[in-house]
C-alpha cells in the first residue's frame, strides 16, 4: 500500500512534528557513523525550505526511561547543524513548559531537536499521555524513522493517533526499496543474517522462511543454532530460551527445501581482546572460548552459495567486526555481496557501519537504516510505524 508523502500537504507555517531515527553509533563520545542523520536530511531540508516549523524527535540507545548523560542528543544537534549549514536548536527536555515555549518561539523554517525520547518511561510503554503531549506540539506528524517503525512507541505510533500522519522521504525510499524484496523478487532470494540482537531477530525468521530460497546464518545468531544442533558453544553469546525455536526453524527450512546454513567452522577466542583467534570446526569449540566470527571454510561456502542469488538481503555482522581479529567474516561476506550483480539490500546500524568501514557503500543497491525494521518488513510483517501513515488514497 502506497503511503502519503509530505509533498501532498501544505506545510508552510505549520508546526510539523517529525519522528526521525538519529540512533547513531558513538565511539569515545563522538558520533562514529552519521549515515542515519544524513539519510534524514532530505525531509528536514524540504520542511525547512517550505516554511515549516520543524520539531524533531528521536531516541538514542537504550536509556530505559531514565536520563543518561552520555545519551543526550546534543551532539546530534551539533552534527545536524553542520550538515544542514543552518542552526538546529536543541532542547534538554522532551516535554514540559520549556519545550512548549521553545516551539511557540519557532519561526517558519526553523528547526528544534527535542531530547532523547527514551529518557521518558512513557516512550517504550507507548503511554497515551506522552503521545498526546508530543502531538500537542504540532499540527501534523511526519514519520521518517524507518529504523524505529517496527516498534509501537509513544513517539512513533502513539503520536499518529492524534495527528494526520505522513511519510517522510526516507520512509518512502525505504518502503520502495524493500518492496522489491517482498513483492516478486528476482530469485533466488537469499538472506544473510547475523548480529547480536538474537532474541529480537530469531522470532522473525519463521516469516522469512516463507519468502527466501537461501538463508545464511552467522554472527551471534548462529551460536543459538549451533547449541541447538548439540554443539558446545563455550562462553558465546546465546539465547538458551530459543533453542526449540531454532530447531523448529531448521525443520521448517528442510521441509520446504530452503537451504538454511549455519557455520561449519568458527573463529573463537578466550575474550574479545584475544588478538589470535582459534579457528576450529563448529563441533570443537573449547568450553572456555567464545565464538566471535565465522571460520574460513564457512566464509568460502557462504560466498559460493550467495553467488547464485538474484536478490540478497543482509542484516547483522558475521562476527565482532569491531575487533580486527574477528572482522574477516564480515569483511569477506560484505565484499562478496557488494560484488554481485544481484539486487542487494543491507540493513541495520552496525551492518551499515561495517559496509562503510570497508568502503562498499556505492556497491550496495539499498542501504536500509532499519535493522530489525527491515528484517521484519522483509519477513512479511506489517510494521506498526508504517501502518499508521495515511494511505495514498486517503
Ligand atoms: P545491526 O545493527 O546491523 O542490526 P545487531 O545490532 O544485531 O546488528 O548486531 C551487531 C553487533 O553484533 C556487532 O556489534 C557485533 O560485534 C555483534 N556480533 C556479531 N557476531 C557476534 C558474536 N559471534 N558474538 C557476539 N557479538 C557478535
Ligand atoms: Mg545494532
Amino acid at each position: 500500500m502506497k503511503k502519503r508523502s509530505i509533498e501532498t500537504v501544505d506545510v508552510r507555517g505549520k508546526r510539523v512534528v517529525v519522528r526521525v531515527d538519529f540512533n547513531v553509533p558513538f565511539a569515545d563520545g563522538s558520533i562514529s557513523d552519521d549515515s542515519r542523520i544524513r539519510e534524514s536530511l532530505p525531509t528536514i531540508r524540504y520542511l525547512s525550505k517550505h516554511g515549516a516549523k520543524t520539531i524533531l524527535i528521536s531516541h538514542l540507545g537504550r536509556p530505559k526511561g531514565k536520563v543518561v548523560e552520555s545519551l543526550r542528543l546534543e551532539p546530534v544537534a551539533t552534527r545536524l547543524t553542520q550538515l544542514l549549514e543552518t542552526t538546529v536548536q536543541s532542547s534538554q527536555d522532551l516535554t514540559g513548559p520549556n519545550v512548549q515555549h521553545r516551539v511557540t518561539s519557532l519561526k517558519d523554517g526553523q528547526i528544534l531537536l527535542l531530547e532523547n525520547s527514551r529518557f521518558d518511561p512513557g516512550e517504550e510503554a507507548n503511554s497515551p499521555e506522552l503521545a498526546q503531549s508530543l502531538a500537542g506540539l504540532g499540527d501534523i506528524f511526519v514519520l521518517d524513522a524507518f529504523g524505529a517503525a517496527h516498534r509501537a512507541h509513544a513517539s512513533t505510533t502513539g503520536i499518529a493517533s492524534y495527528l494526520p500522519t505522513y511519510a517522510g522521504f526516507l520512509m518512502v525510499k525505504e518502503l520502495n526499496a524493500l518492496t522489491r524484496i517482498t513483492q516478486r523478487p528476482a530469485r533466488p532470494l537469499a538472506a544473510v543474517l547475523g548480529g547480536a540482537k538474537v532474541s529480537d531477530k530469531l522470532t522473525v525468521l519463521d516469516g522469512l522462511l516463507d519468502h527466501v530460497n537461501l538463508l545464511l546464518i552467522g554472527g551471534g545468531m548462529a551460536n543459538t543454532f549451533l547449541l541447538a544442533a548439540g554443539f558446545e558453544v563455550g562462553s558465546s553469546l546465546v539465547e538458551p530460551d530459543l533453542l526449540d525455536q531454532a530447531s523448529r526453524l531448521v525443520e521448517k527450512a528442510s521441509a520446504r527445501d530452503i537451504d538454511l546454513l549455519i557455520p561449519d567452522d568458527v573463529a573463537t577466542g578466550l575474550s574479545l581482546d584475544d588478538d589470535h583467534p582459534t579457528v576450529v570446526s563448529a563441533e570443537r569449540v573449547q568450553p572456555d572460548h567464545a565464538i566471535y566470527d565465522i571460520g574460513p571454510r564457512t566464509i568460502q561456502q557462504y560466498i559460493d552459495r550467495v553467488r547464485n542469488a538474484q536478490t540478497v538481503f543482509w542484516n547483522g555482522p558475521m562476527g565482532v567486526f569491531e575487533r580486527p581479529a574477528f572482522a574477516t567474516g564480515t569483511e569477506r561476506i560484505a565484499s562478496a555481496v557488494a560484488a554481485l550483480d544481484a539486487y542487494t539490500v543491507v540493513g541495520g546500524g552496525d551492518s551499515l557501519a561495517a559496509i562503510s568501514k570497508y568502503r562498499l557503500q556505492d556497491r550496495i543497491d539499498h542501504l536500509s537504516t532499519g535493522g530489525g525494521a527491515s528484517l521484519e518488513f522483509v519477513a512479511g510483517q506489517t510494521l506498526p510505524g508504517v501502518a499508521v501513515i495515511l494511505d495514498e488514497s486517503a
